[in-house]
């Protein structure tokens, strides 16, 4: 087991810290002035998109990257350090395109679009010149169920009608969101794991009514996590992307990379906030000596340390077993990881927020965006109980094989009791 990263991996790293050093950095000011003025894509984004295209630092998360499509082609565990390295700033992976849900989106379309879906739709995402969101959740069901999903995608001679309502919809309120990829029914009475379909909706057919933009935690996105009425909208059949009933197995197996690129960005954001906690508390005195010289601050620190280096290691864990075994194979470190790394987030920006001091919960600091950020990966991509419960059930199935002989492991007290009379 060799815990260094390859020199590929070293060299792209450095490459991609860079990067975010010289050009993404020196800009978050800039980014928080024109976000909160109201411009929104930020001016200088399409620049730096194309400055980072030309430097081969563009669509890194696909492995499954063809040679006629831009970008450089990585395995998981080879992008998992360059995903750490973009979460440090939120926005940054856009300037990559490496940004959810378009990342996932193209998973999608790379494994199932036909030849004119991957023309219209896929060719332009890797491009970066348009933006798209999937459309799953519902306010109406518990859409950590996905069988529970009730929009309908209704076959009406040469096209699919569809009708319902989604929200927290990622992307939806971006100008440049071309098109929705929206989970329904389209047989409502077929096995419950094959009722589902997905299909394809261009954001500017008739019916589509983006409602509002949800801030979370009262934290803004102008992207948006929109919600979304499907009213009467009516596509050509040949949207749909598989077969009808495929859409179950299509979001499985969109989830499996995406979910561990959260996890990846997670992990980055986490070392910022250490690192502030780490500058303040050795900058400022209370009672007399340096924050840091506390016991309870040397704690979090540590902690902090631990936890982070804990969730890096499953993480590449995770990252290496999709490269090798595949996404089903390595649903347990999915979602294993899926736990985790949100809560090491949100520990640890909370930690920092508290050696800030009131500064911590002010927009001054961006303690309390990596902290919402932390708290909402733990609904997106499923919320952690269904994976506690995914990790339950594969660990009582591995111990079907492999059960421990309990017998094996008990000291009978007729034992314990005869060797102390002896
Ligand atoms: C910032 C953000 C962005 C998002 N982006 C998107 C997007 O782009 N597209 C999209 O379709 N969705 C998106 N979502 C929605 C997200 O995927 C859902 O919130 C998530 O799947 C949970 O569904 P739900 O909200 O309907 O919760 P419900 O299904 O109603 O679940 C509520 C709670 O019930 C509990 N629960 C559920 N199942 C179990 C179980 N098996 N055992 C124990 N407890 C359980 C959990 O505590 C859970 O949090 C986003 C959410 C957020 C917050």
């Amino acid at each position: 087991m060799d815990f260094n990263y390859s020199d590929k991996t070293a060299a792209m790293r450095a490459r991609v810290r860079g990067f975010l050093d010289d050009h993404i950095v020196p800009r978050i000011p800039l980014h928080q002035v024109e976000v909160h003025g109201g411009q929104f894509p930020v001016s200088f984004m399409a620049d730096l998109k194309a400055l980072a295209q030309s430097e081969g630092l563009w669509n890194l998360f696909l492995p499954a990257l063809r040679d006629d499509e831009p970008g450089t082609r990585l395995s998981n565990l080879e992008y998992a350090p360059l995903a750490e390295i973009m979460g440090r700033v939120p926005w940054a992976s856009e300037v990559f395109n490496c940004n959810a849900p378009d990342t996932g989106n193209m998973e999608v379309l790379h494994m199932f679009a036909t030849e004119a879906q991957r023309e219209r739709w896929l060719l332009p995402l890797l491009a970066g010149e348009i933006r798209s969101a999937f459309a799953m959740t519902e306010p109406d069901v518990a859409s950590s169920d996905a069988t529970n999903i009730c929009t309908t995608i209704t076959r009406d001679g040469d096209s699919y009608r569809i009708n319902g309502r989604k929200w927290f919809i990622t992307n939806a309120n971006h100008p440049d969101c071309a098109f929705f990829i929206v989970m329904g029914k389209t047989d409502p009475d077929a096995d419950s794991h094959r009722q589902q379909s997905m299909v394809i909706v261009p954001m500017d057919t008739p019916g589509v009514e983006v409602l509002r933009n949800i801030t979370t935690l009262n934290h803004y996105s102008p992207e948006g996590h929109a919600e979304v009425l499907f009213r009467d909208v009516c596509v050509p059949a040949d949207h749909l992307i598989g077969g009808e009933g495929d859409g179950f197995a299509i979001a499985q197996a969109r989830l499996g990379p995406g979910r561990i690129h959260h996890c990846m960005r997670a992990i980055g954001m986490a070392e910022v906030c250490l690192e502030l906690l780490l500058a303040r508390a050795q900058e400022r005195k209370a009672f007399g000596k340096f924050l840091h010289q506390h016991g309870s601050v040397a704690e979090w620190i540590a902690r902090s340390r631990i936890e982070i280096e804990q969730a890096r290691l499953l993480v590449l864990k995770a990252a290496s077993m999709i490269d090798e075994v595949g996404a089903r194979a390595a649903r347990k470190e999915i979602s294993m990881i899926k736990v985790v790394a949100p809560s090491v987030l949100t520990n640890v920006a909370d930690r920092a927020m508290q050696v800030f001091g009131a500064m911590g919960v002010s927009p001054d600091t961006p303690l309390a965006d990596y902290f919402t950020a932390g708290r909402v990966l733990r609904y997106a991509d499923g919320p952690d109980e269904v994976h506690l419960q995914t990790i339950a059930r594969l660990e009582l199935k591995d111990s079907v094989e492999s059960r421990a002989d309990i017998a094996a492991y008990l000291t009978p007290p007729e034992a314990l009791a005869a060797a102390r009379t002896a």
